[in-house]
C-alpha cells in the first residue's frame, strides 16, 4: 500500500518512505492511498477473537502488501503485550482503559508498534535514523521507552521547560543510552514547531535520516485504531447506537478511531473533548479552523494549540466537512468541570479517573444528556491516575498508591540538556551531535 500526502494527493509514497519521512515534504501527514473494508464476518465474529487476533487481521489487510506474515505477527505480538480492559462506570457508560502498558499511557501502544516498525524498515542501513520528538508530557515517555535500547535507532525528545509533571520528565529523561532529552524554554507548540522546522531543513536532511514518532507518523498513528477494535468486540450486545469520546490533544487518538469506523467498525458517533484548548470543538461547532497558542491545563498532554492531526481528520472523511461535522461532536471543558467529574464518578461510582480520561468522560456524559437513552457510550482513559497523582490526590482527597513500574522511575537521576526556544541553536546542536 502507498501513502499520499494530505496536501498532494498526487505525491505517493511506500511504507518505508512514509515511516522514514514522517511528514511529507510538503508538510503533509501520509494518508494510505485506499482504506480496506473489513468483511462483515470479521466484525461479526470480533467477540470471539483475542486482542491478538484482532491485531494480527486488521494489520494483515493493511500492512499484507508490504511485510510478511512473520513480520506482522511479530510487530504485533511486540505491541499488544498488554490488555485493554473495557471497564463497566455507570449504565451505559464504559472506561477503555488505555494505561496498562509500561508507562502506563496510551501512547504506549503506538510508540511500541512504532519502534519496532522502524528496527523492521531500517535493517540492513548503514546509517542509524533519528528520531525527533516534541511531547507535552506522555509522548516522550512512551517513545523514550519504546525505543529504549533500540539498535540503529536515536532518540532526541523536545519538551518545554516546567510544563511536564515530574513524573514524566522522569520516564524519559533517566533512561540515557540512545534516548537524549532537551528541555527548551518554551511551550509545547515551540518544541513541535523546531521538530518541524528540522524535517524541512535541507542541510540537516542532507547530513542525517531524520523520523518523527510523534502521531503525524502512520507507524505511531495507525496501530491506535486495533483498541478501538478491540473495544467493541468486549461491550455486550446492544440495540442502542454507540457512540466513542476521546480526550484529545494532537488528535491522533481520535483519527485512529475515525480510521477503524471507515474499515468498517459500527461507531455511530465520535466525541471530540478536549481542555481549554478548544480549536476543534470550535471548528466542529460551525466556526472555522483557527489555530491559537496552547493554553496550560491539569490535563497538559492535552494542551495543544495547533493539532497536529487536523487534516487528517478532514481526509478520512473525503474533506467533506459537512460529514465531518455530522460524525463528530465537539465538547471542551475547564479545569474545574474536570475535576469536579473526578470527583462525581468517584462519589457515584467509586471509580478514579485522571483529568484526560474525566475530560473524555464528562463529552460522553453531555452528549449522552443532549441525546437521552439512545446511546451505549465508551470514553477512553488514556493514563493511568497515578501519573497525574498531584490533581488526583487534591482533587478526591485521597492518597494514589503508584504501580511500582512508576516508583522505579521517580528513583533515576535526571539527565537533560537545556535549549533555547530558538531553531538555529537545535540545529547547531543536532549538528554537533551526530
Ligand atoms: C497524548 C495524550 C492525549 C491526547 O492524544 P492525541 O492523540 O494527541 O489527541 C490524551 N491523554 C493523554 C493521557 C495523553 O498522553
Amino acid at each position: 500500500m502507498n501513502f499520499y500526502s494530505t496536501n498532494n494527493p498526487k505525491h505517493s509514497v511506500s511504507l518505508k518512505e512514509a515511516v522514514i519521512r514522517g511528514l511529507a515534504p510538503d508538510q503533509g501527514l501520509y494518508m494510505p492511498e485506499k482504506i480496506p473494508v473489513l468483511s462483515k464476518d470479521f466484525i461479526q465474529d470480533l467477540p470471539n477473537l483475542s486482542f491478538l487476533e484482532i491485531g494480527y487481521h486488521v494489520i494483515t489487510e493493511l500492512f499484507g502488501e508490504d511485510l510478511t506474515k512473520e513480520q506482522i505477527k511479530e510487530l504485533v505480538d511486540h505491541t499488544l503485550t498488554f490488555d485493554a480492559p473495557l471497564v463497566k462506570v455507570e449504565e451505559d457508560v464504559y472506561s477503555l482503559e488505555l494505561f496498562h502498558g509500561p508507562t502506563l499511557a496510551f501512547k504506549d501502544f503506538g510508540a511500541r508498534f512504532c519502534s519496532k516498525l522502524m528496527s523492521i524498515l531500517m535493517k540492513g542501513e548503514e546509517r542509524n535514523v533519528r528520531v525527533l520528538v516534541a511531547t507535552s508530557g506522555d509522548t516522550g515517555s512512551a517513545v523514550a521507552n519504546g525505543f529504549y535500547k533500540v539498535p540503529n535507532v536515536e532518540v532526541i525528545i523536545l519538551y518545554p521547560k516546567g510544563k511536564v509533571s515530574e513524573l514524566q520528565e522522569k520516564q524519559f529523561t533517566t533512561l540515557g543510552e540512545n534516548i537524549t532529552t532537551l528541555e527548551v524554554d518554551g511551550v509545547f507548540d515551540d518544541c513541535q514547531k523546531m521538530v518541524k522546522e528540522a524535517f524541512l531543513d535541507k542541510e540537516l536532511n542532507e547530513k542525517m535520516l531524520l523520523t518523527s514518532a510523534n502521531s503525524i507518523n502512520i507507524a505511531r498513528w495507525i496501530p491506535q485504531c486495533l483498541y478501538y477494535f478491540y473495544a467493541y468486540s468486549r461491550l455486550p450486545q446492544t440495540d442502542k447506537k454507540i457512540a466513542v469520546s476521546v480526550p484529545s490533544g494532537n488528535f491522533g487518538n481520535l483519527g485512529a478511531g475515525i480510521l477503524a469506523e471507515r474499515m468498517g467498525l459500527p461507531i455511530d458517533v465520535f466525541i471530540a473533548s478536549t481542555n481549554v484548548n478548544k480549536v476543534v470543538p470550535n471548528y466542529l461547532a460551525g466556526n472555522p479552523f483557527i489555530t491559537k497558542s496552547s493554553m496550560q491545563t491539569i490535563s497538559n498532554s492535552m494542551d495543544v494549540g495547533n493539532p497536529s492531526n487536523f487534516f487528517r481528520l478532514l481526509a478520512l472523511y473525503d474533506n467533506d466537512e459537512k460529514l465531518f461535522r455530522e460524525k463528530v461532536k465537539g465538547f471542551y471543558f475547564e479545569d474545574q468541570d474536570t475535576k469536579y467529574g473526578m470527583l462525581k464518578v468517584k462519589e457515584n461510582s467509586n471509580y478514579i479517573m485522571d483529568p484526560h480520561g474525566a475530560v473524555g468522560y464528562l463529552g460522553l456524559r453531555n452528549f449522552r444528556k443532549q441525546n437521552p437513552d439512545q446511546f451505549v457510550g465508551i470514553f477512553l482513559e488514556t493514563a493511568h491516575p497515578g501519573k497525574f497523582r498531584n490533581v488526583v490526590e487534591e482533587t478526591l482527597g485521597l492518597k494514589l498508591e503508584l504501580p511500582e513500574r512508576l516508583e522505579k522511575f521517580m528513583k533515576g537521576e535526571k539527565k537533560t540538556t537545556p535549549l533555547k526556544n530558538d531553531f538555529q541553536e537545535f540545529k547547531k546542536y543536532l549538528l554537533i551531535s551526530i
